[in-house]
């Protein structure tokens, strides 16, 4: 049987529509047989996620997607096959909850400066208990009909150069690369997009595992770029949707991003060796 396995998305215990369940259900429905749930700094997801993948006959991959800082730019970096139980993954993603609560201050101070009408208390109410962030934030603007849609958030006040953004506390990549592999995961770049070169490498030298040769963000020049990385380097690959359902408006993405069996079972093989030599 081909099974298609997406490795990469989001629920609502990050900045995703949709609760785990109803995001598998999802999934299933447009043909995934294995989804990694990789919520933005938080694992909080993915016990619902397991307990129902069951029930359905799915498999789930645990994740987390961790933003990270290189010479002033952002890069995004999956953690894969995670143990999200790891006392010292579940003490760091803390850490970040509460620095982004500050952050998210920050920023809607800066829109009421900027004379938008926009309260804390009502950005926290649609995080819930995530960890709080631009999205969130961008929602309220577009239900206070303050901006046209959740992309003119971005332009207008939100975007990394837009009048109201404060920057997230700066993660190093070999800090988010070790923790990963101290939960004993896989780290993978996640959407490269246009790179240049010798950054690219000195990420790779941070002790990368693999990267997402294939995103909806990325054209099919940036795949045959990064399928050519893997191979020169050595290193896995990954596919994944990104799919968050909601003001995103991803959805015909869903079902379209995905790694065979045969590529999940690779990957498998390569963490199996990477923990016994560990132990050895
Ligand atoms: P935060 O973690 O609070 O910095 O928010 C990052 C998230 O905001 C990303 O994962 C995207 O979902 C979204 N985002 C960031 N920049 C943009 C943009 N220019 N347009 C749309 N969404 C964006
Ligand atoms: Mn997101
Ligand atoms: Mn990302
Ligand atoms: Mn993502």
């Amino acid at each position: 049987m081909f099974r298609k396995y997406d490795l990469h998305s989001h629920t609502k215990f990050s900045d995703g529509e949709y609760s785990p369940c109803k995001l598998l259900q999802i999934a299933k429905n447009r043909g995934i047989y294995g989804l990694a749930i990789t919520d933005h700094d938080t694992v909080d997801g993915i016990p619902e996620a397991i307990e129902c993948a069951k029930s359905i006959k799915m498999e789930v991959i645990p994740g987390v997607e961790l933003s990270t800082r290189l010479q002033g730019l952002e890069f995004h970096i999956l953690g894969l096959f995670i143990d999200y139980q790891n006392i010292e993954l579940l003490e760091f993603l803390n850490s970040l909850k509460n620095l982004r609560v500050e952050r998210a201050k920050k920023i809607i101070e800066n829109l009421q400066s900027l004379g938008i009408d926009i309260s804390f208390d009502e950005v926290a109410e649609i995080a819930k208990n995530s960890p709080i962030g631009r999205p969130h934030i961008a929602q309220i603007l577009v239900k206070k009909k303050i901006v046209t849609d959740f992309y003119q958030a971005f332009h207008k006040y939100l975007g990394d150069y837009a009048p109201a953004n404060e920057l997230k506390v700066e993660l190093q990549i070999p800090d988010a690369i070790k923790l990963i592999h101290n939960s004993g995961g896989l780290a993978f770049l996640a959407h490269p997009g246009r790179i240049d070169k010798p950054i690219l490498d000195e990420i790779i030298a941070f002790g990368l595992d693999g990267i997402e040769i294939c995103h909806p963000s990325m054209g099919k020049a940036f795949t045959k770029r990064y399928t050519e990385i893997t191979k020169t380097n050595n290193l896995l690959k990954s596919i994944g949707s990104d799919f968050h359902g909601g003001a995103k408006d991803d959805y015909d993405t869903m079902g379209k991003y995905f790694l065979a069996e045969s590529d999940i079972l690779y990957i498998k093989k390569k963490l199996k060796r990477k923990h016994s030599e560990k132990v050895a």
